[in-house]
């Protein structure tokens, strides 16, 4: 492959995929495109975008569509964005992201998902732990559900496509970033075989 890879993480909030994207990101030297620490740094600076979407992420709730697709795409203006691959981390959340993700790829589509399964109650326990801003009872129940109803149905779509890695996200972060390198590797030699 010529390019960097061109991933996307799916998970609970809570299942470690911020800390396992940055990690391979780092790895692969790709980008970590989180949209949630987007926010959380523009809000830190006093930047409207996030300043706007803090009172939604304080409730546990999604930062409206039109707010979050613009980020995205202004982000993937950039062709060096691209070329270079990323990790998506955090987008899409719901089907209308992942529609208007595939609108903004068209000719670079996402190599693969991986999906970080980790249980409901091992998530809370470490969200409590790690105790951020929206960290509170009713805003981690409220992520769950919306996972549930929203983020995780989008894996199906991905499957259909064939592009679709579940690994297992509880144990030592190490083992499981090992366990995601294997994964994104053999994802990439098989695209490279593929073109040859
Ligand atoms: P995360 O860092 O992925 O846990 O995201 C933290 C919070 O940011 C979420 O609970 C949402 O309120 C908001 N957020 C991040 N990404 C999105 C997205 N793609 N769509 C809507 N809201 C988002």
């Amino acid at each position: 492959m010529n390019f960097g890879p061109h991933l996307l993480i799916v998970g609970r909030q809570g299942s470690g995929k911020g800390t396992q994207a940055e990690l391979l990101a780092h790895h692969f030297g790709i980008n970590h495109l989180s949209t949630g620490k987007f926010f959380r740094d523009s809000a830190a600076v006093g930047a409207p975008a996030g300043l706007d979407a803090k009172a939604f992420i304080d409730r546990g709730e999604l930062v409206p569509d039109p707010i979050v697709i613009a980020v995205v795409e202004e982000r993937f203006q950039n062709p060096e964005e691209i070329r270079t691959g990323f990790i998506l981390d955090g987008f899409p959340r719901n089907a209308r992201q992942a529609a208007e993700l595939d609108r903004i790829l068209v000719a670079n589509p996402i190599d693969l998902v991986i999906d970080l399964k980790v249980p409901e109650h091992v998530c809370v326990a470490r969200m409590v732990e790690r105790g951020r801003d929206d960290d509170t009872e009713e805003g981690i129940r409220r992520r769950l559900f919306l996972y549930d109803a929203e983020t995780a149905p989008l894996l199906d779509g991905y499957r259909l496509r064939g592009i679709v890695a579940t690994v297992e996200g509880v144990g030592d972060p190490d083992d499981i970033c090992k366990r995601l390198i294997d994964v994104v590797e053999e994802r990439v030699s098989r695209l490279d075989a593929d073109l040859h």
